[in-house]
């Protein structure tokens, strides 16, 4: 890794594997330690397994559209019904530092991104098929199923702007995937 600071942000349908592939992405840059997660706010209640501070900061909608007005995001967008938004600070602290932020956002908040900071790496992260994608989100059986059938009407509409992002991969194997998604990182 080089040691000027940037931004990757990776967008993907939800059930797409973007949380194993952020951890193993983690794991590869042990030694490098040159990587690191921005944690976003959301209005979303926290799931079973969620902590605050670690997955999320889980705030009201009041706290968050505080926060909007205060100018304190890079970007936020809404999302099946919640806010979501990425804490301006510790990016632009993170970035003066030379490390590479990332930011696993939604598609509109990529795109807003992608227009204020026109040198980050933006990736796609595509399920091997939509029924693939669908097995995937109901075995999870983290969210209620009207949250996953909204997820599953959402996707093909993410997927049909994968063209917006500087690179695009399958998740058909997720240790290819990884590696993948780290050379790109490397290259850029
Ligand atoms: P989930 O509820 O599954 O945690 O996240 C729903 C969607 O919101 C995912 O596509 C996730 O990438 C996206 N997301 C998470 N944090 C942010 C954020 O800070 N900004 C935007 N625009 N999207 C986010």
């Amino acid at each position: 890794m080089n040691n000027k600071g940037k931004l990757v942000v990776i967008s993907a349908p939800s059930g797409c594997g973007k949380g194993t592939i952020l951890k193993g992405l983690f794991d590869l840059d042990k030694e490098d330690n040159s990587l690191v997660l921005s944690i976003s706010m959301t209005t979303r209640p926290p799931r079973a397994t969620e902590q605050d501070g670690v997955d999320y900061f889980f705030v009201s909608r009041d706290q968050f559209e505080k926060l909007i007005d205060e100018d304190q995001f890079i970007e936020y967008a809404q999302f099946n019904g919640n806010y979501y938004g990425t804490p301006r600070s510790f990016i632009e602290k993170c970035i003066s530092e030379g490390k590479t932020v990332f930011l696993e956002i939604e598609v509109q908040g990529a795109e807003k991104v992608r227009a204020k900071f026109p040198d980050c790496v933006s990736i796609f992260i595509l399920p091997p098929s939509l029924e693939e994608l669908e097995k995937r989100l109901r075995g999870r059986q983290t969210d209620d199923p009207k949250v996953i059938e909204k997820r599953l009407e959402i996707a093909p509409i993410e997927i049909a702007r994968q063209n917006e992002f500087d690179y695009r991969v399958v998740n058909d194997d997720v240790d290819r995937a990884i590696d993948e998604i780290y050379n790109i990182i490397k290259n850029h």
